[in-house]
């Protein structure tokens, strides 16, 4: 009999071009193929029958957890209904305008419209049009710079990879591209000055950009974007007085405010919105991810009833905006957001992240604060990192080729837990689904611990 399982891995370094994969070691077979066959709650099982807690929520999408038949019973149902129309020219279908008015409410206040896209990157892209549309609509064509920090991740296109912070992502492809800058990140753990507090490190962080915003002219600069715990960069969540700081500068010079909240939006920090938890107030807001815990790919800009009065405006001069997707709304990703928002309700999924999250973080830092190659344990709701040091006191780096982090992740996989290697530095970063009881959070931190323990003893 054919052995599927070794068919399925020649096609697949044969043909499949990987995203985020070393190419090369893919191709040449040195680094596995991991199929993955099915899911149920918190644990994923691949094709070898090997099961694995998926502490990272796949890529920290699957809030509501694997093998939901609601989600997957209201997807069919609405494909045997309409799988598709489009929404432009005014069109629409009842369950997309539904799930707009569902965002909405419980959107922060003052966000009154959503444009849909179907990725976190399509729409940041969409971010960046509205806002140079909104200035050339206001009379003010030079006001077109947009700040991102060090760090920061809000995509891989062209513009929202150059919004990005992280070298991986610039490497080899011409990015970053004008008029995008990058500011200092609220990098507390790897401040310059140590003997700063976090608020003198908050005041830091809102003067350089103060700094960037005058050197540049103000009237050059139209939008700072961010995440309001920073993810892909190393799961940071911000020093206190942060975003009230940030938030000051931006008022005093007319700049406008984009959270990103791809990973924090619907519950992910034990809020419904990062934005109300750090009392941002935010003129758009980037969901994807969590909208519908990934089971179909939806994405969302919201817009503030302010920036919208300024969009609209725009119309009577120029017409029909210019600007959408083929698949904006579409029907099938739409019923997936409606039947994950009202499952993430019924099951009291913000509470519980909120909840176990505080559970699971306090577990992990009595577990390995005290570890002589543990820098910080941190986080906020269920999202956590623990960031790996050569030397507990002056915070060294690891040689970046000895490669703890992958080191961890893998020697954490085979104790069957996935945490994800973050991108920059030796970090091992945790994000599980919102349904995550303490039993497993328990679990996980136990094994983590061994994994930690085997690695460094090793080092
Ligand atoms: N913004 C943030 C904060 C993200 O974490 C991500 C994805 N990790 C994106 C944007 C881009 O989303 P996508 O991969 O769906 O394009």
């Amino acid at each position: 009999m054919l052995d599927r399982s070794n068919e399925l891995n020649a096609y697949d370094r044969d043909h499949f071009f990987h995203p985020s994969t070393h190419m090369g070691q893919h191709a040449r077979g040195e680094s596995p193929t991991r199929i993955i066959e099915g899911g149920e709650g918190v644990t994923i099982v691949d094709r070898d029958g090997r099961e694995s807690i998926d502490a990272f929520a796949g890529l920290y999408c699957v809030n509501v957890g694997y093998g939901r038949t609601e989600i997957a019973e209201a997807i069919a149902a609405q494909a045997h209904k309409l799988a598709y129309y489009h929404a432009y020219a005014g069109h629409g279908s009842e369950v997309s305008i539904r799930l707009a008015r569902m965002i909405i409410d419980r959107a922060p206040e003052g966000m009154s419209r959503v444009y849909f896209g179907l990725s976190g990157s399509d729409a940041n892209e969409t971010n960046i049009k509205l806002i140079w549309y909104y200035n050339n609509v206001l009379g003010r064509p030079e006001k077109k710079k947009i700040i991102s920090r060090w760090r920061g991740y809000h995509g891989s296109g062209v513009m929202t990879g150059s919004l990005t912070g992280l070298q991986l992502f610039h490497n080899a492809f011409d990015l970053p591209r004008a008029p995008i800058l990058h500011t200092e990140a609220p990098y507390y753990f790897r401040r310059a000055d140590r003997s700063q507090s976090e608020e003198e490190f908050s005041a830091f962080c809102a003067g350089k950009l103060e700094e960037m915003i005058l050197e540049e002219g103000p009237e050059t600069v139209a939008a700072f974007i961010g995440e309001p715990v920073l993810g892909t960069g190393g799961i940071v969540p911000p020093p206190a007085g942060y975003w009230e700081k940030i938030q000051a500068v931006l008022t005093k010079y007319d700049v406008l405010l984009v959270a990103d909240e791809v990973v924090t939006g619907f519950g992910r920090l034990g809020s419904m919105f990062g934005s109300d938890h750090y009392g941002m107030k935010p003129d758009l807001i980037t969901i994807a991810k969590g909208l519908t815990s990934a089971y179909a790919p939806l994405s969302g800009t919201i817009v503030s009833e302010k920036m919208w009065q300024g969009l609209v405006k725009g119309s009577d001069d120029l017409g029909v905006i210019g600007h959408g997707w083929t698949y904006s709304a579409h029907p099938l990703c739409a019923a997936a957001g409606v039947a994950n928002l009202e499952l993430i309700d019924k099951l009291g999924l913000v509470e519980n992240a909120r909840e176990v999250g505080a559970h699971f973080r306090s577990r992990l830092t009595q577990a390995l604060a005290d570890h002589r190659h543990v820098g910080e344990v941190r986080g906020e709701g269920l999202l956590a990192a623990v960031e790996f040091v050569e030397d507990k006191d002056d915070r060294a780096f690891f040689d970046a080729g000895r490669k703890v982090g992958p080191q961890l992740a893998s020697a954490l996989l085979e104790r069957g837990v996935i945490a994800r290697a973050m991108p920059q530095g030796d970090i091992l970063g945790f994000a599980p689904p919102l349904c995550l009881t303490r039993e497993e959070a328990d679990t996980i931190v136990e094994r983590t611990a061994a994994a930690v323990k085997a690695v460094t003893q090793a080092l």
